[in-house]
């Protein structure tokens, strides 16, 4: 029994490291995206020169301040937009040139590794002859799009480097104007430094408004390559207050956009509206004659607009299969639990007590947190370290009064049985079994992290205190008392 709650102790830190590796690094099988709310209206008539700036990071909040962007804005379509999930730049911004959702694309995370072969034809870029996008760096993003032409070349050795990045960095701002000055019919730049600033400090930071403003005279730079083209300013993403993102936060999910330029009229039908990326999509598409996947959701501007988005409704729905399968799994664990914890202390405390410190310590995990992904799992576990002798103390007592299978049941089934219920939700076990899938579904996957990382401390406690039961009472207890050894003569 030790050598198996050892065993689980050790195994399951590790699985847990790989199912992050598969998180960042694999696609998930593509499914449907639900409809978007119907609205009616035109979409926007095309325009013979489109350019697309995307400020990588830039939070909602810090828009307002900036004057570049919010001059647009003023002349032009003021959005809201939902960016879907995950919140990571490579899926949002497939998302963004194709019109198809994380979920309908599968991309989800895949850092560093750009798509390969590019976008195809499915994508806007790959549908505009002569589509230029330059990145500020990062460029295996823009390279992963489909454009006709993109800089930052790749590093021929590591696709997702950027050749001469040092070269690049002093010149890239005038290629970009020079790209945007063209008559290319669609240009993109991808402005990076923002989204840096955003993981080095966190948007609440001096800093990274400081960053944001640098961003936005850059901003005033491009624009004035070519006030008469039609403008897209657009992000992929916010930022936490503290940095970090890929969850399904609000702050992280809900930015803004602006559309400005010739025929774009409509600002007065709404402003503010929140719609979503793949409205965005559309927008882009119509301004350039391209056509969007026929799977797409994406809706004409003003159909967007006159029907926003609730709150929530670009969170992607858990599969309802494996929802009921999870809850099935869950209520498993329940049962066993409450055939095993036959007096009130020896139920799992211990995970209880590590689930609350975790929450009010660390709040609810999410996708943008560091502490999920971190190999080691400290942030999270340091946490409830000091939860974990429940367990030990709850199984010691437990030893002296019950069969040793029903205690390590009562302290473990149903911490087990949350982990495996949200492996079931996050589509995991293929990925468990070697699959080069990755399981990434709103909240679950980041629930995952820590779930799996408490079982195995779990079993180490509870093998702890088994181990405690047979060996102690060799060494540590007290000598049952001997027998009175009376002498015969004076008893007599
Ligand atoms: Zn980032």
């Amino acid at each position: 029994m030790v050598g198996v709650l050892g065993a689980c102790a050790l195994a399951l830190p590790r699985l847990r490291r790989e199912l992050i590796r598969d998180v960042v690094r694999w696609d998930a099988p593509p499914s449907d995206a639900p409809p978007l709310p119907a609205g009616t209206g035109p979409g926007l008539p095309p325009s013979p020169r489109t350019r697309v700036v995307l400020v990588d990071g830039l939070s909602a909040e810090v828009t307002p301040s900036l004057p570049t962007w919010s001059a647009l804005c003023k002349r032009g379509l003021q959005l809201r937009v939902d960016v879907g999930f995950p919140t990571i730049s490579l899926p949002v911004e497939v998302a963004l040139w194709s019109g198809l959702t994380q979920q309908q694309t599968g991309v989800m995370f895949r850092a560093d590794r750009p798509l390969d072969p590019p976008l195809d034809r499915r994508g806007i870029p790959a549908q505009v002859d002569g589509s230029i996008a330059i990145a500020e760096s990062h460029g295996w993003i823009v390279r992963s799009l489909g454009f006709s032409r993109v800089e930052p070349a790749a590093d021929p050795d590591h696709p997702a480097k950027d050749a001469e990045p040092d070269a690049w960095k002093q010149k890239w701002l005038d290629v970009a104007r020079t790209a945007v000055a063209s008559d290319a019919k669609l240009v993109f730049v991808h402005l990076l430094r923002v989204d840096e600033a955003g993981h080095a400090h966190g948007s609440a930071q001096p800093e990274y408004r400081d960053v944001a403003l640098g961003a936005d005279e850059l901003l005033g730079k491009l624009l004035a390559a070519d006030r008469d083209a039609r403008w897209f300013f657009v992000t992929d993403h916010g930022h936490l207050p503290g940095g970090g993102h890929g969850g399904e936060e609000l702050d992280v999910r809900q930015v803004e956009a602006c559309i400005a330029g010739p025929g774009i009229t409509i600002h007065a039908a709404g402003a503010n509206e929140l719609v979503h990326v793949v409205d965005v999509a559309r927008a882009i598409a119509d301004s350039t004659g391209a056509t969007l996947h026929h799977a797409s959701r994406g809706r004409p501007i003003t159909a967007a607009i006159t029907a926003p988005l609730a709150r929530d409704e670009a969170v992607p729905a858990i599969g309802l299969g494996a929802g009921a399968i999870a809850l099935f799994v869950l209520a498993g664990g329940l049962a066993a639990s409450a055939w095993a914890v036959r007096r009130w202390w020896l139920a799992p405390w211990w995970w209880f007590a590590a689930c609350t410190a975790l929450y009010v310590v660390r709040g609810e995990p999410t996708l943008s947190m560091r502490m999920v992904y971190a190999p080691e799992g400290r942030d999270m576990y340091l946490v409830w370290l000091a939860a974990l002798p429940l367990a030990t103390i709850g199984t010691y007592l437990g030893l002296a009064r019950r069969p040793i299978a029903q205690v390590i049941v009562g302290q473990l089934a149903l911490p087990a049985a949350a982990a495996a219920s949200v492996i079931t939700v996050t589509g995991a076990w293929p990925a468990i079994f070697g699959a080069e899938v990755a399981p990434v579904v709103p909240r679950f996957t980041a629930y995952m992290s820590p779930l799996v990382l408490m079982v195995a401390h779990g079993a180490a406690a509870v093998a702890l205190a088994v181990l405690a039961r047979l060996v102690l009472p060799r060494f540590g207890r007290r000598a049952p008392p001997e027998p009175p050894r009376s002498e015969p003569a004076a008893s007599a």
